[in-house]
């Protein structure tokens, strides 16, 4: 059952202690089977709320709904359908404070940046689609664009709300209908996200939230009646659904992980790079697909630039999410940190030399101190795995075409950065990157109207943008 406290002016800002049901039809439901499991708060180890754990049943329902919804929901004209979106996203603005504490509570990031980040972005991302909703048919998508259908949505902890902005404002912008499964570890902001929906009056069944983990998501992507499947997540995870959805006719974006290098050339602005190899690689504790976890710089400089990024890394502030002077919060969960410390102890006995600041980490709760690794090779595990935390590898290069090839030296191919002065350089490298996004003298800037999406194992299609549309509709 849905129950929720809206939010009072105090420090406790969401009380979110309670238990959450399937979101299905526009009603909230505690599944077939009574199946539960809990959310933490990944600060304090203490269990936030207790959320219903949807089977096979439940989501046959969803889906039943999503498809219900689907004819009367993509025959409505595209401005009644923007109406909706605007009203989701003008109400997400009205709460955001209170979203804000809520992801910062369910996930472990600073409320910094899910106030400043995350929480205007989704807004931002609902706006930008709603202004598309009713101009679809003259922007070029062909003389008769249609939606696919229902959609199966799969998303990843480390943006959750942000994530199912990327994935449900252009699935009903163009009419399709959705079925959307969180991360059992973020599952929160989308139950609330739900309750936003009910505000806006958007009809019964046209968004549907099952929770689970991932059995609930293999389930939900393999549904005879689901026409596209979007995930975003591990590579392993998007190889596997790519095998179940292959040869049935379901549309499929996989949006996967990724080993992004940040390459900083000798006439780079150094105090600017700094502020930007911090922001590629700490920004939500470096659970980032497209993080700057790589770090080319060139030999010359390196020195002096490894300098000044120490110096800026020991006035990190890690602790508590909550509080708005944190740079750092928590780590997601146990598993995740356990991930990351095993890699940085394989980093270490690899040969690769550790650094990090002096910090004093909380008792409790999951947590883990900005790290460099510094003398790491191509052959390190460290700079080609994907370690999804706060710790960065630094490599360096002498020339431009030994930074593009250590850059491209990757399975993966999602983002990168290039710090320089020159235009000219920044052309002619970019050009040969094979990254989906490249950033000029800045990193992890992220903007509705741009596409998103990686080569290679990262995952193919793009969201974001007019692309994001492309991906919905036949
Ligand atoms: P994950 O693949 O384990 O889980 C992602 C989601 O898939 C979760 O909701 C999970 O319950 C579900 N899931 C798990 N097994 C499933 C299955 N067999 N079938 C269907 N659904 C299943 O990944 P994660 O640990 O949640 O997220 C971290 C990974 O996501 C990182 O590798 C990161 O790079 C990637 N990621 C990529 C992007 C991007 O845009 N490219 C964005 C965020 C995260």
């Amino acid at each position: 059952m849905f129950e929720y406290a809206p939010a009072p002016e105090s420090r406790s800002v969401v009380d979110i202690a309670g238990s959450y049901g399937l979101f299905i039809d526009g009603e909230f439901d505690g599944g077939k089977d009574g199946n539960v499991f809990k959310t933490v708060n990944p600060a304090t180890e203490e269990v936030l709320a207790e959320v219903t754990s949807a089977g096979s049943e439940d989501v046959d329902r969803a889906v039943a709904a999503a498809r219900r919804a689907f004819g009367p929901w993509s025959s409505l004209p595209g401005a009644e359908r923007a109406k909706y979106l605007f009203r989701i996203a003008r109400i997400i603005q009205e709460r955001s404070r209170e979203l804000a504490v809520l992801e910062s509570l369910d996930n472990g990031k600073p409320i910094r940046e899910s106030r400043d980040v995350d929480l205007p972005l989704v807004a931002a991302h609902f706006f930008y689609y709603a202004g598309w909703a009713d101009k679809l048919a003259y922007a070029g998508f062909g003389p008769d664009p249609r939606p696919l259908g229902v959609a199966a949505q799969v998303i990843p902890w480390n943006f959750p709300l942000l994530m199912l902005a990327w994935k449900v404002a252009p699935a009903l912008a163009t009419g399709n209908t959705v079925v959307l499964k969180p991360a059992e570890t973020t599952p929160l902001s989308a139950l609330f996200f739900a309750d936003v929906c009910r505000q806006a009056d958007l009809p019964p069944g046209v968004v549907n939230i099952v929770t689970g983990a991932g059995d609930t998501g293999a389930y939900l992507v393999q549904h005879p009646d689901v026409n596209k499947v979007a995930f975003t997540g591990s590579t392993e995870v998007g190889r596997e659904i790519a095998r179940t959805v292959a040869g049935t006719g379901k549309r499929l974006t996989l949006e996967l992980g990724g080993k992004a290098a940040n390459i900083v050339f000798d006439d780079a602005p150094i105090d600017q790079a700094v502020e930007g190899i911090v922001n590629g690689i700490f920004f939500n504790q470096g659970h980032v697909c497209c993080a700057g976890s790589r770090l080319l710089v060139q030999e010359s400089i390196a020195e002096e630039l490894l300098a000044s990024l120490k110096r800026r890394m020991a006035t990190l502030r890690v602790g508590d999410p909550l509080d708005k002077n944190t740079d750092i919060g928590a780590i997601n969960s146990a598993a995740q940190l356990a991930r990351i410390s095993e890699l940085s102890e394989i980093g270490a006995a690899e040969g690769a030399e550790r650094w990090s600041p002096a910090c004093s980490l909380p008792d409790r709760g999951f947590w883990f101190a900005p790290t460099i690794f510094t003398g790491v090779t191509q052959a390190h595990r460290i700079a080609r795995e994907e370690i999804f935390g706060p710790v960065l590898s630094v490599l360096t290069f002498r020339t431009p075409e030994e930074a593009v090839a250590k850059a491209n030296n990757t399975p993966y191919g999602l983002s990168a950065g290039i710090w320089s002065e020159k235009g000219s350089r920044i052309l002619a490298v970019a050009d040969r990157l094979r990254a989906g996004v490249v950033w000029a003298n800045t990193f992890n800037k992220f903007d509705p109207a741009s596409p998103f999406g990686g080569y290679k194992e990262s995952g193919y299609g793009r969201e974001g943008g007019r692309h994001g549309l492309e991906a919905y509709l036949a």
